[in-house]
C-alpha cells in the first residue's frame, strides 16, 4: 500500500530524515514511536506530501509521489490524515466539515455527501452533534469529527500524528477506542503515538525512530518486552 525507500528530507543543512525505508502492507497497522525530533511527523507528512522530500521514493497505492500536482491531489484524496490539533474548519458545522472535501474533491452530490457524513458521524458516535460548530465540542469530540471527516473521503490508508496528545486524559480513551474500531474494520494505518497500551492492542508492527532513521522495528510484544537497541531501551524507560 505504501512503499518508502531511502527517503531523505532536509531542512536547510539539517537531515530530518536520513534514508528511511518502510513498507506498509494493505490492512497493516503500524505504530511509529521515538523521541521528540526523531522525524516521525516529518515522515508521515512526506507520505501525505505536506512536506516535499529531497531524495528517495514514496509510492502510495501504486502512484509514485512526484511534483505533478495531479498525482499529489490523487494521493491526498487516498490518504486520510488526523493531526494532534484537530484542524477542523471553525466556520463550518460538524456536518459541513465532513461534506466539504467529498463534494469538492470527489465530486459527490450534496445528498450523497450528506448521507455519507451522517453515517460516519454515527460510526464515531457523534451524529447527535452534527449541527454544532467545532468550538462547541470537547477536544475528544472534535478529534472524532476529524476522524469521521477523513473517513468521508474513503481513504485507502489513515495517518495519525499523535491524535490523543492534545486531549485531556479522560478524552483519550474515547478517541483511542474509535481508532481501535477502525483498525478492527481492516483499515491500513500508520499512527504516531506514545500510547503503549494502544500499540500493544492494535499494532502489527512497532517502528522506532531516532535521529531521522528507523533504528528498530518488530511486533509489539517483542519490542516492548525486549527491545534490541540501547536507544529503544532508553526511550521505553523514559515513557513507561
Ligand atoms: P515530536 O515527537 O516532538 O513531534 P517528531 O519525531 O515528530 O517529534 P519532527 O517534527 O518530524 O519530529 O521533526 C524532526 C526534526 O526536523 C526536528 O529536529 C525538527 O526540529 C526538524 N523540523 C521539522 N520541521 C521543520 C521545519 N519546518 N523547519 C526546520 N526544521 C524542522
Ligand atoms: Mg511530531
Amino acid at each position: 500500500m505504501v512503499i518508502v525507500e531511502r527517503l531523505v528530507k532536509r531542512f536547510g543543512s539539517f537531515n530530518a530524515l536520513s534514508g528511511v525505508s518502510l513498507k506498509v502492507a494493505k490492512g497493516e497497522k503500524i505504530v511509529l514511536c521515538g523521541p521528540s525530533g526523531s522525524g516521525k511527523s516529518t515522515l508521515i507528512r512526506c507520505i501525505n506530501h505536506i512536506e516535499k522530500h529531497d531524495s528517495g521514493r514514496i509510492v502510495v497505492d501504486g502512484i509514485e509521489l512526484t511534483d505533478r500536482i495531479r498525482d499529489i491531489n490523487n494521493i491526498r484524496s487516498e490518504v486520510g490524515m488526523v493531526f494532534q490539533s484537530f484542524n477542523l474548519f471553525p466556520h463550518l458545522s460538524v456536518l459541513e466539515n465532513c461534506m466539504l472535501a467529498p463534494m469538492k474533491v470527489r465530486g459527490l452530490a450534496e445528498p450523497e455527501a450528506h448521507e455519507r457524513a451522517v453515517a460516519l458521524l454515527r460510526k464515531v458516535r457523534i451524529h447527535d452533534q452534527a449541527h454544532k460548530y467545532p468550538t462547541q465540542l470537547s477536544g475528544g469530540q472534535q478529534q472524532r469529527v476529524a476522524i469521521a471527516r477523513a473517513l468521508c473521503m474513503q481513504p485507502k490508508i489513515m495517518l495519525f500524528d499523535e491524535p490523543t496528545s492534545a486531549l485531556d486524559p479522560e478524552m483519550v480513551k474515547e478517541v483511542l477506542e474509535t481508532i481501535v474500531e477502525l483498525a478492527q474494520d481492516g483499515m491500513t494505518m500508520v499512527c504516531v503515538t506514545h500510547e503503549m497500551g494502544f500499540a500493544r492492542e492494535v499494532a502489527d508492527r512497532v517502528v522506532f525512530m531516532d535521529l531521522g532513521s528507523i533504528v528498530e522495528e518488530g511486533d509489539p510484544s517483542t519490542f516492548f518486552r525486549a527491545p534490541n537497541t540501547d536507544r529503544a531501551k532508553a526511550f521505553l524507560n523514559r515513557i513507561i
